[in-house]
């Protein structure tokens, strides 16, 4: 998984989340809402109904009293209370009659328009005579049963109201705890998959990164997490593996300069033994060849180690050209006579143009480079045969060419010859060797503006040419 993904992913989950749960929250509340304000309507309409009862009863006891002491608080009190009917008629008009209660509510308002009806018949504000009396109270009676019967059907519907109060009341309960346990799981499995994904690949990266930076150069980050950390493990491992490997090349080069070291260390310390200060000097005729075979090996550690300088030099990219004009012929003469000695099982050959062959370089790291294909052409054919260095110029360039009958380059091969450390498995077997030879002088070629081409034949021999800008 990307880290943009997981971003993403619980982002937008967790807002799913949110979404869902003030969706859900929001609802709850509009239904309490509805149901709340239902059930305040019914108490509203019980109370409009109670009152008309009361009013009711008191216009008839107030119209009664009238009847017997015909004094006319009791007709001020009896019209306050019919008025008090009317209001709370209008009242309850005024509320919504469900379908359930609606053939209540109307029964009602006949029988209480009938009551106050059969009051006026009777001469409304004048003394009731008995037999009104007895009417209006069978009127009332009647107002009243319906008015009773109304209320009892209005309570009804006021416990239904409850008791769907109550369950929606519970249900948006449960749905508010639902949402916010989702929300909550949700929150926890984000931080979880970051943990995993995210915080646990980084701490073991990083502590893979301590662990090599302490010095223990074996160690590797895990393969885990997200993609980018993964590469990044992949990177850090491709290059601790990397640095393992150019450390063990190193080494073995070291362990390689050492041992060839020894060979001329080991015949300089048995010359320098027969010189020793207890015993007489030779005479002149062995001391000189003694000498000479000192300064030999002397030059040859110098090289040796001059080699090993120069490649630490390439390496770091600190190679400096002290350039002069000298002639290609003479640099070409002066390696193939530094080899002819040593090199008795091959024929070293030359071939020189006439004329003389300006080149602008550093002749000290063009020699280096000579005596490098030099010594390859004589390693790498170990039957002996026919060593040949040719000079020429071609067009704006000078070419020096170097070619053996030795054990040639498989095709396959030939293209990574110049890689640091390759060795060729076909003719590497052939002589000890670390592969930075050939490396070393196509950096020096390249630095001069030119550059090495090879040609070669398995079993047949090879040819190294070295291109330069004459
Ligand atoms: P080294 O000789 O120390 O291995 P070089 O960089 O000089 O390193 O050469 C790299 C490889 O190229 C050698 O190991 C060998 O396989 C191949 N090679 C170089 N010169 C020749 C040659 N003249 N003939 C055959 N193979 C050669």
């Amino acid at each position: 998984m990307k880290l943009k993904t997981l971003a993403a992913a619980s982002t937008a989950s967790l807002a799913a989340l949110a979404l869902l749960t003030a969706s859900g929250m929001a609802l709850g509340t509009a239904s309490m809402r509805r149901e709340v304000m239902c059930l305040f309507n019914m108490v509203r309409e019980v109370r409009s109904i109670m009152e008309l009862e009361v009013h009711v009863l008191s216009h008839e006891r107030e119209n009664a009293r009238v009847a017997l002491t015909q004094r006319p608080e009791h007709a001020h009190a009896r019209d306050a209370a019919e008025r008090e009917v009317k209001r709370w008629m209008e009242e309850l008009r005024a509320n919504p009659v469900t379908a359930d209660n609606a053939p209540a509510f109307s029964a009602a308002e006949t029988e209480v328009e009938r009551y106050l009806a059969a009051h006026a018949k009777a001469g409304g504000v004048a003394p009731p005579s008995t037999a009104d009396l007895a009417a209006s109270s069978r009127e009332a009676d009647g107002a009243y049963a319906a008015l009773e019967r109304l209320l009892s059907a209005k309570l009804e519907e006021a416990q239904v109201a409850r008791a769907r109060v109550d369950r929606v009341s519970r249900l948006s309960n449960a749905m508010s705890v639902a949402a916010v346990l989702a929300l909550l799981a949700g929150t926890l499995a984000t931080l979880w998959q970051i943990r995993r994904c995210l915080y646990r690949p980084l701490l073991a990266l990083r502590a893979a990164i301590d662990r090599y930076g302490a010095g223990s150069h074996d160690a590797r980050a895990p393969h885990g997490g997200l993609d980018e950390l993964r590469e990044i493990a992949v990177a850090f491992n491709e290059m601790a593996a990397a640095l393992a490997e150019q450390r063990r090349k190193q080494l073995g080069i070291l362990a390689s300069v050492a041992h060839d070291l020894r060979n001329p260390l080991a015949a300089l310390k048995l010359t320098v033994d027969r010189l020793r200060p207890d015993r007489p000097l030779p005479p002149e005729q062995q001391l000189r060849p003694m000498l000479a075979r000192i300064g030999k090996e002397a030059a040859r550690c110098d090289r040796m180690l001059t080699d090993l300088m120069d490649i630490a030099r390439i390496e770091g990219g600190e190679l400096e050209l002290r350039s002069e004009v000298r002639d290609a012929r003479e640099l070409a003469r002066e390696v193939v006579e530094l080899y002819r000695p040593a090199a008795t099982a091959h024929e070293l050959g030359l071939s020189l143009p006439e004329g003389p062959v300006p080149l602008r370089c550093d002749p000290i790291r063009i020699e280096q480079v000579l005596n490098n294909l030099v010594a390859n052409a004589i390693k790498y054919s170990p039957g002996g045969g026919a060593v040949q260095v040719a000079v020429a110029r071609e067009g704006a360039e000078v070419t020096i060419a170097v070619s053996d009958r030795g054990v040639g380059i498989a095709r396959e091969d030939q293209g990574r010859l110049f890689e640091r450390y390759f060795r060729a498995p076909s003719s590497g077997r052939v002589a000890p060797g670390v592969g930075l030879g050939l490396w070393a002088a196509q950096r020096i070629a390249e630095a001069h503006g030119g550059r090495i081409e090879v040609t070669s034949a398995p079993g047949e021999g090879s040819t190294f040419t070295l291109h330069l800008p004459g």
